[in-house]
């Protein structure tokens, strides 16, 4: 990936919001692919910071110490896979699988909390647009991140809905998995990201609110094409 610039550009974006499990990355991925436009996964960015921090033996108390890792997030960047997914780099290494699952979902929450660390990770996010249209996807980016991306999507879907996608991208079998313990992990991670003091999740007042319960991700997809062609 090419340097990339500090401001957040003029080229074209669409924030897509929403809470854990309501099919941002499948659809981001998705309409990214569809456009050709760079698909930047915002939550990706938290994770492999909390990922970072342990690796590092960082508290994920430690704002201070969070922060100071910051710069070495400059390193992420974002590629497809043959198979069409998004793979996570750190530099050289792809953490795409270290930073998958409940755990570094937990991991992403705590760190998120932290204002300093929030906006220490902003102007590397919105670099993204610098060059290049953007889809992005997570919590914020339709009210902090790109306040004035020109569409915005906020995505919902039922608890249940979502705690059933989550097992299935964890790839388990299903007597394997305990819905009720992701259920819970979901509605906890849910209430950490909407009550926190910073950039808590919220429908930016202009988004268009699509619930995806009953959606294939390529329903949703179209819904956001049409809104797009306006
Ligand atoms: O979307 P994903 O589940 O990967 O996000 C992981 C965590 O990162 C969220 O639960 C949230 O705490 C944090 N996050 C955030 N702001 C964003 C994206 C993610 O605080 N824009």
């Amino acid at each position: 990936m090419g340097e990339r610039g500090k401001k957040s550009g003029k080229a074209p974006v669409v924030a897509i919001d929403g809470p854990a499990g309501s099919g941002k990355s499948t659809v981001a991925r998705l309409l990214a692919k569809a456009l050709g436009w760079v698909c930047l996964d915002t939550g990706a960015v938290y994770r492999t910071l909390g990922w970072l921090a342990r690796q590092e033996g960082v508290s994920l108390q430690d704002e201070e110490a969070l922060v100071a890792l910051c710069p070495r997030l400059q390193a992420i960047s974002f590629r497809w896979s043959d198979a069409g997914g998004l793979l996570v780099y750190l530099g050289d290494r792809d953490v795409t699988w270290a930073i998958r699952g409940e755990e570094a979902g937990r991991w992403a929450s705590e760190v998120s909390r932290y204002p300093k660390v929030r906006a220490a990770l902003l102007d590397l996010q919105r670099s993204f647009a610098k060059d290049a249209p953007l889809v992005v996807e997570g919590r914020d980016t339709g009210t902090v991140v790109f306040p004035e991306a020109r569409w915005k999507v906020f995505l919902t879907a039922s608890l249940e809905e979502r705690a059933k996608r989550r097992m299935m991208e964890m790839g388990m079998p299903p007597e394997d998995v305990n819905l009720e313990e992701i259920r819970e992990a979901i509605r906890e991670r849910d209430n950490q990201d909407s009550n926190r003091a910073v950039a808590p999740l919220r429908m930016a007042p202009d988004a268009i609110e699509v619930d995806t319960t009953e959606l294939t991700p390529q329903e949703v997809v179209e819904r956001i094409k049409k809104l797009m062609e306006g």
